[in-house]
């Protein structure tokens, strides 16, 4: 999880996008109107509840970044005074969730959103953005993109889908049902019935004509960028204020959670929350199921201790602490320092169960001579080392 927030945070700066801190607690009403009352997310997964204040406000643990984003963006004026903002945040989202591996009912996500660019540069910017991020954490990525139109030709595809739910109808969930009048969008995100789906009308054979050269700009400069990507037109947002480029980004090894990245453009959000008329695009990392993907990958490997010390009898149990701390801030050792309550056969158990390279042990003996025995666990050898040295023993690298 830190190797992946300190890679992103590393982008954003080469990226110049600036952190933006929203608070976890924010009114239900933001998210029924910016997350959007017809989402799965609002009707079934919020955590909301009722203040103690007197108008009983309902307030609601945030399951997404984005809303609290757009309300500090407005509230700021920028929308007016200075449109084109750059911000990233990251931070716990909650969601109702049945929990299962890669879907947890608090996550983390790290995001980011563009305010004030409407051009299809800045979609294919961020698109070699999420690249990088893959490059920087040496994992494969899969992106695929999609554009869903915009006010103008949106319209027409929803009608056609609600044309395409009502012909299939019978072999519909009932969930799919509900989205028909409600939000026919989602009924391409159905996950009962992926199959027929695929018969579904597809949101590129309605784009008008600004919508078609936005998404071929994308494309175009994408591949330009040598970026690499595929086109789903299954791939959908149901809210209106969501237009054009939509994209999802993929891992391997993480079986049916393997959406680490979604995001997309929403040049209505602004407005539709109370501000100006400003374009806006943004995607958010799942972290979570991105460490899953890097531990499937194994391209983390978790560090272990440099040493484990292991003192025997009371002097040494003092002397242990100060060896631990010198050890540790001299030589930027990780240095894992045992229970001297126990038996040295089974301490040298445990020093090589959390994969430490070396055993450091001394008693009386050691303190009077200035030395301790250091233990190679890999090699499995010994030797009496002053502790002068001991820096320079524990920090020369392992025979391969
Ligand atoms: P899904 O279809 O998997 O439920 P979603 O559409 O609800 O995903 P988004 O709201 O787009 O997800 O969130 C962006 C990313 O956050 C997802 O791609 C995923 O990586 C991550 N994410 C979403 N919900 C969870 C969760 N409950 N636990 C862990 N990660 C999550
Ligand atoms: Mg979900």
């Amino acid at each position: 999880m830190s190797i992946i927030e300190e890679r992103a945070r590393a982008l954003m700066d080469r990226y110049a996008f600036k952190e933006i801190r929203i608070p976890a607690l924010e009114r239900l009403s933001l998210f029924q109107r910016s997350t959007g009352d017809t989402t799965d997310i609002v009707e079934k997964q919020m955590y909301a509840f009722s203040d103690r204040d007197e108008a009983e406000t309902t307030v609601a643990l945030r399951p997404e970044g984005t809303p609290g984003v757009v309300r500090a963006y407005i509230d700021a004026g920028l929308d007016r005074r200075d449109p084109e903002q750059r911000f990233f945040y990251s931070g716990p989202m909650f969601r109702r969730e049945r929990p299962q591996k890669g879907r947890y009912r608090q996550f983390f996500q790290f995001g980011i959103e563009v305010f004030g660019r409407a051009d299809a540069a800045c979609d294919a910017e961020l698109l070699t953005l999420i690249r990088d991020l893959g490059v920087e954490l040496g994992i494969l990525l899969h992106i695929q993109i999609n554009s869903i139109g915009d006010s103008e030709c949106r319209p027409k595809f929803r009608d056609a889908l609600i044309q395409w739910g009502r012909t299939n109808w019978a072999r519909l969930c009932e969930d799919c049902h509900n989205r028909i009048e409600r939000n026919p969008l989602r009924l391409l995100d159905c996950k009962i019935d992926a199959d027929l789906a695929k018969s579904a009308p597809s949101s590129l054979d309605y784009l008008c004509e600004a919508c078609r050269t936005h998404f071929d700009t994308v494309k175009r400069l994408t591949s330009a960028a040598g970026v690499e990507f595929t086109v789903n037109p299954g791939l959908v947002r149901g809210l209106d204020y969501y237009t054009r480029t939509a994209f999802e980004v993929m891992a391997e090894g993480l079986g049916a959670q393997n959406t680490v990245i979604a995001g997309g453009r929403y040049d209505g959000l602004v407005e539709a929350m109370g501000g100006a008329a400003i374009p806006g695009i943004g995607f958010a990392i799942g972290v979570d199921r991105l460490a899953l993907a890097l531990h499937a990958a194994e391209v983390v490997k978790e560090r272990t201790p440099d040493a484990a010390i292991i003192p025997i009898g009371e002097a040494a149990r003092a002397q242990a602490m100060v060896l631990a701390h010198d050890l540790r801030a001299m030589g930027q050792l990780q240095i894992e320092l045992l229970s001297s309550d126990r038996k040295v056969k089974a301490l040298l158990q445990r020093a090589g169960k959390i994969g430490a390279r070396f055993a450091v042990i001394f008693g009386d003996d050691e303190l009077a001579k200035r030395v301790v025995q250091l233990k190679d666990l890999k090699a499995g050898t010994q030797e009496e080392v002053p502790i002068s040295r001991l820096i320079g023993a524990l920090s020369r690298p392992a025979k391969a």
